[in-house]
């Protein structure tokens, strides 16, 4: 059986002082370690100013975002930062598969409107704030996989659960409506065991692939909370988590062995033909820069050994 396919969650620190060597770094970084499916690593690193600049309705004032009107995508798609971004790379690496990340509505409008909202919405539980936000973000999801990526949509937030919690999910359908089903993924990292957040997941008719994470010391329990049949009934796939990222020392970093054994755990609940590649639990801005290298050559020995 071929090794599973590796890929990583997206972010990475920034390499270098300039944007497009600093992707270089990035991309080669993780082809050195043995990534097959590449990110831009996230070199862009505030990503509530790359939405600002391209939204209406979204603004940073004194460095912190705030909601001023009804937000719409206020520049053609194929300007986004992202979009560029991506374009970027497959010019310089046209052989290499590339996944990028957006932020899902609930993260992105929690993020922007937890502060202030000037205008147009009553409050932060308005659902208009994140159907707009869908509805911005749905031509940004078509531009990038129109240009051959793979689209992950990530939504960390819905790990929390809301009143509408299942509505909210579906957004993630809106954003994602037309685009092959296979080329779109969502990364809800965390514990999702509460809310029902995996099932309204599996639920989705526009995304093929749920990834979560398995690894860190919460995220451990997340295991109790996938099966076979939860993927295999509803034509879903797994992204697995399984390394975690928030070691503070060497000694802490999950060895080949562990992320072997993690494999394991999860492909005995899940079924090895369900899942469609391994990952770290999360992205690695956060994670201590000399850790990040161990962490995705542990990982790779450890796709290896699970064989
Ligand atoms: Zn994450």
């Amino acid at each position: 059986m071929p090794a599973l396919t590796t890929t990583t969650i997206g972010s990475l620190y920034r390499f270098k002082e300039d944007l497009n060597e600093s992707i270089d770094d990035a991309v080669r970084f993780q082809r050195e370690l043995g990534v097959d499916i590449v990110s831009d690593g996230e070199q862009r690193t505030d990503m509530v100013s790359y939405f600002a600049e391209s939204f209406e309705g979204l603004a940073i004032e004194n460095w912190a975002p705030v909601v001023t009107g009804k937000i719409q995508l206020r520049i053609k798609p194929e300007l986004f930062s992202k979009v560029k971004d991506l374009e970027y790379v497959r010019s310089k690496f046209p052989e290499l598969k590339i996944k990028v990340a957006i932020t899902g509505p609930t993260t992105l409008g929690m993020t922007c409107g937890s502060r202030k909202i000037r205008s147009h919405y009553k409050n932060i539980m308005d659902f208009s704030l994140y159907e707009d936000i869908a509805e911005a973000l749905s031509p940004i999801a078509k531009a990038l996989v129109d240009r051959g990526a793979l689209l992950q949509i990530d939504e960390p937030f819905l790990s929390q659960g809301y009143k509408d919690l299942e509505a909210r999910v579906r957004l993630i359908d809106r954003i994602a409506e037309g685009l092959p089903a296979d080329h779109v993924s969502v990364h809800v990292c965390g514990f999702v065991g509460g809310h029902g957040v995996v099932n309204y997941l599996q639920q989705l008719d526009n995304i093929s692939v749920l990834s979560f994470a398995f690894s860190g010391t919460v995220e451990k329990r997340n295991i109790e909370h996938v099966s076979r049949a939860g993927f295999q009934d509803n034509g879903k796939m797994l992204g697995a988590g399984c390394i975690a990222v928030t070691p503070l020392s060497e000694e802490q970093i999950n060895t080949p062995h562990a992320v072997a054994d993690k494999l394991r755990e999860i492909t005995g609940k899940v079924g090895r033909e369900n899942i469609a590649y391994a990952h770290p639990d999360c992205g690695m801005r956060a994670t201590n820069k000399s850790l990040v290298p161990i962490i995705l050559r542990n990982m790779r020995a450890g796709v290896d050994l699970f064989g």
